[in-house]
């Protein structure tokens, strides 16, 4: 069965998209540790991370760090911060946080409740720092 992920790539669930490239897609983490917090994810469902071959692998992350970069110029920070965890969803990805100290990486924190209107500002913001 396909993974809630990649039923975002596919349009069936909707999610608030911050860049996509053929193999690869971000969006807003739902459950977000601070304002801008991205999951980058390979459109490809692998669920552990190093078991991606290769180059897809360094595409990932390569991406990631476009993404990351568009993050930091539109939303107000010290810091993006890189994490993978994958113990809810099996499908690869990769946590974007925004951080203005080592305690927003917490992942045991309560997370933030957004408006769907926020979540969609910050998405644009992004998406359109994103090169
Ligand atoms: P992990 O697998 O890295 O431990 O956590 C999965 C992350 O995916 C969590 O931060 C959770 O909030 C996020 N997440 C789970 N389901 C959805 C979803 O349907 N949409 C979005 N945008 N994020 C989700």
């Amino acid at each position: 069965m396909a993974t809630i992920f990649t039923r975002i790539v596919n349009g069936e669930i909707p999610s608030y998209k911050v860049a996509e490239s053929d193999k690869f897609y971000a969006f807003l983490d739902i459950n977000p540790l601070a304002q801008g917090h991205t999951l980058v994810i390979p459109k490809q469902e692998t669920d552990y991370i190093f078991d991606i071959e290769d180059k897809e692998y360094q595409e990932l992350f390569l991406f990631a760090k476009r993404v990351a970069a568009a993050i930091k110029k539109a939303i107000p920070c010290k810091r993006v911060g890189v994490a993978v965890l994958g113990m809810e969803v099996p499908h690869a990805h990769i946590h974007l946080v925004p951080l203005q100290s080592e305690g927003d990486m917490d992942f045991r924190k309560a997370k933030l409740s957004l408006t769907p209107d926020t979540f969609k500002e910050i998405a644009e913001k992004i998406s359109l720092s994103f090169e």
